[in-house]
Formats: C-alpha cells, sequence, structure tokens
C-alpha cells in the first residue's frame, strides 16, 4: 500500500512550529482589528470568471498559476489565486457599499492557492492575512494601511524590511505612458511571449526578471515623468503622511507589481533575508477594478501579506517570538480513585479559565511526569490514593521543584491565586 504525502508544493503546519503561524496571523490582523477594519470571510473559489476579469487575464496568476476546474454541474470555478478580487465582489454582493457608510473597511485571513514551480518561499498552498479599504479615494487610506502593515512587521520584532513604494498613475495619464512604453518596447530585441506581452500588458515587460531583457530596459520611459498632476499630488500627499508617521520608505520607479488592478499607489514590503523570494506582502490602490467586475466607481485600496514569507522571516532574522506556555496546569493521576477526582478538577479548572490538560493513557508517575514537563505547565497537580485518603493533592511548581499538600476542596481558588 502506497502511503500518502502533502501534495507537490505544499506542506503541513504541525505543533510546536504551527503555534507561530497562528502568532503571526495575529500579529498582523491586530493593528487592522484595533482601526476600524471588520472581519470577512468568502469561499475558498469563486466563478472563474471573477480573476480572469477582476485579475487580469494577461497575469501570470491567471494564464498559468490558477487551479480551475469544472464541476459535476458544470460550472467554472478556480481555487482562490489571491484575495482582493472575492473580498470585493462580496461588498458589492451584500451591497455594503450602498449604505452611505464608505470606505467599507475589511480584513481577512486564509489560503490562497497557485500553481507555481515550488520553492523555498513559494508554494501552491500558502497562506494570506489582507485588508481592503473600499469606496473611498483618501490619500490617508493608502497611509493607514501603509503604517498599519509597518506596525504589523514590528510588532514581530521585524527589523529587516524595507517598504518600496511607487505610483502607477490613473485612466489619464497611464495610457499615455502605456503608449510611450510600448513604442520604446517595440524597439528592442525580445522574444515572441515578451513581444506579446508588450502588446497586453508593457507595464509587466519591466517586471522582468532576466538579466538581457533588463539590460535592454535601460532607457525605457518611467511612468513617474508621465504623471498627471492629480496623480502627483495625490502621491506627494501618501509620501507626506508615511513620513510623518515616521515609516521609512524608498522611492521604486521600476515597481508594478503582477496584477492588472492597481491604480495609482503601489507598493512591496521585501525582506532582505529572504533570497529571490522576498516580497514579504503587497498591496496597492485599485480604483478600477469594481466596474471590472460589474460594480460601481469604488476607488479603494489594500494590500496582502504572506504568512508563510512572514514566518521565513522571522527565523532569517533569527526571532524567537515570546508564545507563552498553552497549558497553565498538568494533572498526574495515580490510580483509579485519583483519575476520576483529579478529571473533575481539570474539567473545573477548564471552567475557570485555566489552561488545564491531564495524563491521558494511564501512565506510571514518571511517564505523566514527562508529559507534565513537556506541556511547559507552571503546575503539576499530583495525587495517589494516600493523598485522596487525606483529602489533598499536590501542588507542583514546575519553575521551583516546590511541593505543597493543598486541600482537595482549595485546589482552583489556590491555583488561580498562584497564577495571577
Ligand atoms: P511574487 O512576486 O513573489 O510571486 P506576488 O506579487 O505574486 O509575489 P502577491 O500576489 O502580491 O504576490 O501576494 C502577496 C504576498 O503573498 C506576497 O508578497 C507573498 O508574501 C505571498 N505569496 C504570493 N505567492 C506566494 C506563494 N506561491 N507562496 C507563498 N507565498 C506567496
Ligand atoms: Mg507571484
Amino acid at each position: 500500500m502506497a502511503t500518502f504525502k502533502a501534495p507537490k508544493g505544499t506542506y503541513d503546519l504541525i505543533p510546536p512550529v504551527s503555534v507561530k503561524y497562528l502568532a503571526v496571523r495575529e500579529a498582523i490582523s491586530a493593528p487592522l482589528r484595533n482601526s476600524g477594519y471588520g472581519y470577512i470571510e468568502t469561499p475558498g473559489f469563486e466563478d472563474v470568471g471573477l480573476f480572469a476579469r477582476g485579475v487580469g487575464e494577461s497575469t501570470d496568476i491567471v494564464s498559468k498559476e490558477m487551479y480551475a476546474f469544472e464541476t459535476k454541474g458544470g460550472d467554472q470555478l478556480a481555487l482562490r489565486p489571491e484575495g482582493t478580487a472575492s473580498v470585493l465582489r462580496a461588498a458589492l454582493e451584500a451591497s455594503l457599499h450602498k449604505q452611505g457608510n464608505l470606505p467599507v473597511k475589511l480584513w481577512y485571513s486564509g489560503s490562497y492557492y497557485r500553481y507555481e514551480r515550488p520553492q523555498k518561499g513559494r508554494y501552491r498552498h500558502f497562506s494570506q492575512v489582507g485588508a481592503e479599504a473600499i469606496g473611498a479615494e483618501d490619500p490617508a487610506l493608502d497611509a493607514e494601511l501603509i503604517i498599519l502593515a509597518d506596525q504589523a512587521y514590528r510588532s514581530l520584532g521585524l527589523r529587516n524590511f524595507r517598504i518600496l513604494l511607487n505610483s502607477l498613475g490613473d485612466k489619464e495619464c497611464r495610457p499615455v505612458y502605456r503608449e510611450a512604453l510600448q513604442s520604446f518596447l517595440r524597439g528592442l530585441d525580445l522574444d515572441e511571449e515578451t513581444v506579446r506581452r508588450a502588446e497586453i500588458n508593457p507595464l509587466r515587460v519591466l517586471d522582468d526578471k532576466r538579466p538581457d531583457v533588463q539590460k535592454q530596459l535601460v532607457g525605457a520611459p518611467v511612468l513617474r515623468d508621465y504623471l498627471c498632476d492629480a496623480c502627483k499630488a495625490y502621491h506627494e500627499e501618501v509620501r507626506a503622511l508615511i513620513t510623518a508617521a515616521g515609516v521609512a520608505f524608498e522611492d521604486d520607479e521600476k515597481l508594478v507589481r503582477g496584477l492588472d488592478y492597481y491604480t495609482r499607489t503601489t507598493f512591496e514590503f521585501v525582506h532582505d533575508g529572504l533570497g529571490s523570494q522576498s516580497a514579504v506582502g503587497g498591496g496597492g490602490r485599485y480604483d478600477g477594478l469594481s466596474e471590472m467586475i460589474g460594480g460601481p466607481a469604488l476607488p479603494s485600496v489594500g494590500w496582502a501579506l504572506g504568512v508563510d514569507r512572514t514566518v521565513l522571516a522571522l527565523e532569517a532574522e533569527g526571532i524567537e517570538l515570546d508564545i507563552p506556555a498553552s497549558t497553565s496546569v498538568f494533572a498526574v493521576a495515580l490510580g483509579e480513585e485519583a483519575r476520576r477526582v483529579l478529571f473533575g478538577k481539570v474539567t473545573e479548572l477548564r471552567k475557570a479559565g485555566v489552561a488545564a490538560d491531564f495524563s491521558f493513557g494511564g501512565k506510571g508517575l514518571k511517564g505523566a511526569m514527562k508529559d507534565a514537563n513537556r506541556s511547559g505547565a507552571r503546575f503539576a497537580v499530583v495525587a495517589g490514593e494516600r493523598d485522596l485518603a487525606e483529602g489533598v493533592v499536590q501542588l507542583k511548581d514546575m519553575e521551583s521543584g516546590d511541593q505543597t499538600a493543598v486541600p482537595v476542596g482549595e485546589l482552583i481558588d489556590t491555583v488561580r491565586a498562584r497564577l495571577a
């Protein structure tokens, strides 16, 4: 019989490492929950057309990386490769934008799927925490999101990351730039696929990682020189607000990002300890997306931070998160009578809000104490027949090794007092 393995490009989160992922999700979402963002959850799959239209047919995400399939009922679906299109679809469907409460600020956390060539930091199943502020054109929103992401990374102790910032212009100035770039690209010696890309989405050619292409791109027109006055003013305001918040960033006029829907502000968080998979998060403004998926004009901005790469960044910086032991009290029962009494006490402790665990499986004292140690519990409660005959249990402080007899009826209060 063949044994099964996790599919290629995926991995399991298992204890004790899995707790890091929870802590990272918690740290990234805390600043959002503290800033008026409401939690949203959408399905793991959507109509394939949502991504084709929303993310863009010419993007790598849609053209190469999407898990698209037909259901038995004939529906064309795709596992979600990213969160923004789904969140906007859900907000439109629920008419969140019609209640006069714009911007609608939402955050999410979940799994995303891309058929990529697996390598360190690049998986086929990965997880993101993201935020979207829908329905307002306000540079303070762009700034807020960048500041909150910076705060999230810093709260984890990360330091070796940089924020790259650019503006992609809007529907006034971007087309003019697009023309200029296109005529520049037409004069280059590019392979067939890149020539095609230059016609469909010329900005993405700037993102080409191949050295021979990059060499030819020297002297290409830069967007900054084409930004209209409104885009320039908007961008300056975003920069000023982030600067005033004490958040350092670098202007990167080559930053275009892989998704079609971005306008104006775009940014990426890169970490210098991660090799070629250096982007730990990214985002930007997407003023045209709502209309692209059939909604009204809803200028919006958002980001998504990669949980997997953030964990790798923590490792690269040698950061050990300060995660408290999940169990405070571990009960070790010796004999049938003690099992019944202590199992009852464990239930009481849990109801009282104390994290407690029990030596299951009828182990002897030695094995059970090993389990108590492994649990990281601050206290072990040990009881055998003789203790119970005296109406006590032994409360052992696992740090100091001190052991005291405590009357059974006082255990809960004693433990709570000593933990406080
Ligand atoms: P890259 O240029 O590395 O492919 P991207 O531009 O495709 O990244 P986004 O779509 O902006 O990435 O997603 C936001 C974040 O999600 C990325 O910065 C990264 O941290 C994470 N991410 C994206 N794709 C993957 C993947 N295949 N495996 C792990 N994390 C990923
Ligand atoms: Mg990608």
